[in-house]
């Protein structure tokens, strides 16, 4: 036993990690070291039933016992810990706190996490929030994180909230220049220098004193489940999985913010071009956060008009949290359209049809090329999700919830608010959607954003030998042996599209 675990604890925190699975600027774990002189434990739980969902995702699922591993090394390199349990927050609080308890241990002063804005995780937090101080007597704190302005901070000026993503983005730029948003921003910078210099004079130091064994004595009395997890479901993997983390997130951070902003604006289109960011997958478990990547943009102007690479990639950022806004305004959005004239479509959604499109055999090659990128790395670019999900409720006529649903099983960063967001969107029954008449044409999108095929070559390559003005529309070329026909006629379909979408309400 070491010499610190004679001395009598006095009062620590307990910090609930959620979709905040980083140390450098987490502001509620921050709050809590600072609190408790750096006496701070860290905690994350997870309902094993989520598992079964049917829009479990394996590979989402691998990246994020990757993350949590990542987490939980950095935390112990800086002196904390972090115990993993696969049981609701309910339950492992009871498990922990009682077993605490029961051995007439110290409890923890103070529970503190950081918000969530999702409609099942702010009925957890309300539960919780009200339950942990009256059944352990404990101080809950909370902070904000994972966005940048929280959904309650921006109204419009009658009251309401911003259907409409332009209107909501100028005032959301104009926020960021508040001093308040501008505070959280700074505390970013400050944390992420602070990390950066102590990683170049190796001198970080034990930034926390407090671990699990020390606060039970000796061997904890609950076992925990992250290796486990990790040993089962990590190899299970279909797709190459990043670099999990801070340090990886801030690394690809890093090398866009150098390589490839300045030509974001022009590039960010192209999918063939991998001139995006590639964070989604970050942002989605705060490895990293909306607020740190405007600290290490630096002095930019937020101003929502300017058309260079950092104002468009805010404006992206700001995307992300309009669909964050939209999810915690109108929660239905889960589950129906937006729009209320949408919510009866009577969707043909043929099951052959819908297959062929999961595995990229539509005959449609930016189609099919965007849908084997899903399936082979976990990740597709903006701009064909967009094509895919307007040729599956468009051309295909199926419901757009089935796409949604098969991106959040194949996705890295399947994440509800953007993902609902851009399905509703491309479905046209969402909040400032693409007008419902308006049908993307695949081929000529293909040749507007892929015009020498090299995304189509690189993941259909039946078509990798075909003439480029074939490229785009091969049953011209005559019958391939090993690449479909088309599965339906563009311009039939879409004229479907726009009868069902004319449907009487209901009818
Ligand atoms: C049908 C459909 C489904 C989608 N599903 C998801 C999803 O599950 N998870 C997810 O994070 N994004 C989703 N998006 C949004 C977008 O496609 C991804 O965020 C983006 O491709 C991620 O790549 P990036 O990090 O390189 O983006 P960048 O171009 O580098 O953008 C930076 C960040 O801005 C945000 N962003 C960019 N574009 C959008 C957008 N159109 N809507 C909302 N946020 C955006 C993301 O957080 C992204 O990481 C979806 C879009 C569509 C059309």
């Amino acid at each position: 036993m070491s010499a610190a675990a004679t001395v009598p604890l006095s009062h620590y925190g307990l910090h609930w990690f959620r979709r905040d699975l980083r140390v450098v600027g987490n502001p509620a774990l921050e709050w809590s070291r600072q609190r408790h002189e750096g006496r701070v434990l860290g905690l994350f739980c997870f309902d094993h039933q989520f598992l079964a969902r049917p829009d479990f995702s394996a590979n989402r699922f691998a990246f994020f016992l990757e993350t949590l591993a990542a987490l939980r090394t950095d935390l112990r390199r800086l002196g904390g810990d972090l115990l993993v349990l696969d049981v609701g927050p309910r339950a492992a609080f009871s498990a922990v706190l009682g077993a605490l308890g029961e051995r007439g241990l110290l409890l923890p002063e103070s529970i503190s996490f950081n918000r969530d804005y999702e409609p099942f995780a702010r009925q957890r937090d309300a539960d919780i929030a009200a339950w942990l101080p009256k059944t352990f007597g404990v101080t809950v704190h909370s902070e904000c994180d994972h966005l940048l302005v929280e959904p309650h901070e921006l109204r419009r000026d009658g009251g309401g909230f911003y259907q409409i993503y332009t209107p909501f983005a100028k005032r959301w730029f104009a926020l960021v220049r508040q001093p308040h948003v501008q505070a959280r921003i700074a505390a970013q910078r400050a944390a992420l220098q602070q990390h950066e210099a102590a990683r170049s004079t190796a001198s970080a130091g034990p930034r926390f004193a407090l671990t699990w064994p020390r606060v039970f004595g000796g061997a904890l009395p609950l076992a925990d489940h992250l290796e486990r997890y990790r040993q089962e479901h990590v190899p299970r993997a279909t797709v190459p999985l990043p670099a999990a983390g801070f340090a990886a997130a801030r690394t690809r951070l890093g090398e866009f913010l150098h390589n490839k902003l300045t030509l974001y604006a022009e590039r960010r289109d192209i999918p063939a071009a991998a001139g995006t960011s590639q964070l989604s997958i970050y942002l989605k478990n705060g490895s990293l956060t909306s607020a740190q990547i405007l600290a290490a943009l630096g002095d930019v102007p937020v101003d929502f008009g300017e058309r260079d690479g950092p104002t468009t990639f805010l404006r992206e950022i700001a995307w992300r949290e309009f669909y964050y806004h939209i999810l915690y305004h109108c929660p239905q959005v889960e589950h129906e359209a937006f729009l209320p004239r949408f919510r009866q479509l009577s969707w043909p959604n043929r099951e052959d049809w819908f297959a062929a499109w999961q595995r990229g055999l539509t005959g449609y090659p930016i189609v099919d090329a965007g849908m084997r990128q899903l399936q082979q790395t976990g990740w597709m670019h903006n701009r064909v999700r967009m094509i895919v999900a307007s040729f599956l409720t468009k051309d295909l006529l199926v419901d757009w919830r089935w796409g949604e649903r098969y991106f959040m099983q194949q996705l890295l960063d399947g994440d509800l608010a953007p993902n609902n967001g851009g399905w509703q969107w491309a479905a046209s029954t969402g909040c400032d959607p693409q007008p419902y008449f308006r049908v993307f044409n695949p081929t000529l999108q293909g040749r507007k954003f892929d015009p020498q095929g090299e995304y189509i070559r690189r993941y259909v390559p039946e078509l990798r030998h075909l003439p480029d003005k074939f490229l785009h529309e091969p049953a011209a070329a005559g019958a391939l042996a090993d690449y479909p026909r088309p599965l339906v006629d563009h311009k039939r379909q879409a004229a479907l599209a726009v009868a069902l979408y004319r449907q009487p309400r209901g009818s």
